[in-house]
């Protein structure tokens, strides 16, 4: 755990130190993943649009970014190298949320969620339902699957070993014996180093990854969104906290909203998002209410750091007034030894920027 000493001086050190607005005023926050995606929505919001509009509209560049492997399209695939994605809505004025969670096929899961948000009796559709309810409404089935997923998938799949090293999707017993990860030069020649050093990366380290937007207007009306492809190589069928009302995303228009990325499980099971919305309530800063949480996630596991040292999470959280914060369980190091906060991305209307996440725990 953190020392006394650590715990006071970690936001601090971390740059993260904002005084809260007085007044409520334009402002978007993301995560890391998020530049474009604010500024998209404060362009939206300076023209007076709605909130939802804006972080709807922000997030869908990122579902359409090939790029990001970790929302939309070009998401990694669960375990069967199917694309499964999970959103969800908040919209603070009229109080309403929506959400999908495995839908297939459909890249904007997001704009998803908002329609079963305005146009059902319920919250919440999965699966195939949610799925032909999206055609219902003109949505185009597509492969969600780039090659560059379908190649990390590929490695996944041939990186996994029995106990005496085989597998069944590698050479025969009677083929040359080989090395991993040097092997896959040999298996896949067209691919180039960078791509081949990504996907055993993703692999052997299967990534979380979300985009999660919040955002206030100057009017005090506030929403949020989180869409993503959830965990790589996951259970047919998973779900994680993204669509989750109250874990991955909650929106308060009394108080202020948050959102989540990083290991779902464990962030449904303190329902992080509402719990940190509660801790505004109740007085804290956006960033303590984010550092509370994580201070529970942590209880789960008895504070200790080696069973925490196997996943991460980030929380978000933008207060009705306008101040905003974010907190990660850890904050690494590089490979220089010089700490490595995570980074949330923030526009108030001046252009997007990346500000330092505060902390729990260093590696
Ligand atoms: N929270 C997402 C999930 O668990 C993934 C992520 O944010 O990285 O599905």
């Amino acid at each position: 755990m953190m020392t006394r000493r650590e715990w006071m001086m970690g936001p601090a050190a971390a740059g993260a130190v904002r005084l809260a607005a007085a007044q409520p005023r334009n402002i978007v926050i993301a995560s890391v993943n998020g530049e474009r995606a604010c500024a998209k929505a404060m362009e939206i919001l300076q023209a007076g649009g709605d909130t939802l509009d804006a972080v709807v509209a922000g997030v869908a560049i990122n579902e359409d970014d090939p790029e990001d492997t970790t929302v939309g399209y070009g998401g990694l695939p669960n375990e069967e190298g199917i694309v499964e994605l999970d959103a969800s809505v908040m919209h603070g004025p009229t109080r309403r949320a929506g959400a999908v969670a495995g839908l297939r096929g459909i890249r904007h899961p997001a704009q998803v969620a908002r329609l079963v948000m305005e146009r059902t009796d319920h919250v919440m559709l999965v699966g195939e339902g949610a799925l032909r309810f999206a055609k219902a409404y003109g949505f185009q089935e597509e492969n969600l699957l780039t090659e560059k997923a379908r190649l990390a998938w590929l490695v996944w799949k041939q990186s996994l070993r029995d106990a005496s090293g085989r597998n069944n999707w590698t050479d025969g017993l009677d083929a040359p014996p080989e090395k991993s990860p040097q092997a896959l030069r040999q298996r896949f020649p067209h691919v180039d180093e960078a791509t081949l050093a990504w996907a055993w990366q993703v692999a052997t380290n299967p990534p979380t990854g979300t985009i999660n937007c919040l955002a206030l207007n100057a009017k005090g009306e506030m929403s949020g969104v989180t869409t993503t492809s959830g965990l790589a190589w996951k259970i047919p069928g998973r779900v994680g906290d993204s669509p989750i009302i109250g874990a991955g995303l909650f929106v308060d228009q009394d108080v202020g909203a948050a959102g989540a990325t990083g290991r779902g499980e464990e962030n449904i099971r303190v329902a992080g998002a509402h719990t940190i919305v509660e801790a505004m309530r109740a007085g804290m800063h956006p960033r303590e209410a984010c550092l509370e949480c994580l201070k529970r996630i942590a209880r789960n596991f008895n504070n200790d750091r080696s069973r925490l040292a196997a996943f991460d999470i980030t929380f978000y959280a933008l207060r009705k007034d306008g101040a905003y914060g974010s907190a990660s369980l850890w904050r690494s190091r590089d490979k220089e030894g010089r700490p490595r906060p995570q980074r949330f991305a923030v526009n108030d209307g001046t252009g997007s920027r990346l500000e330092d996440c505060a902390w729990l725990l260093e590696r």
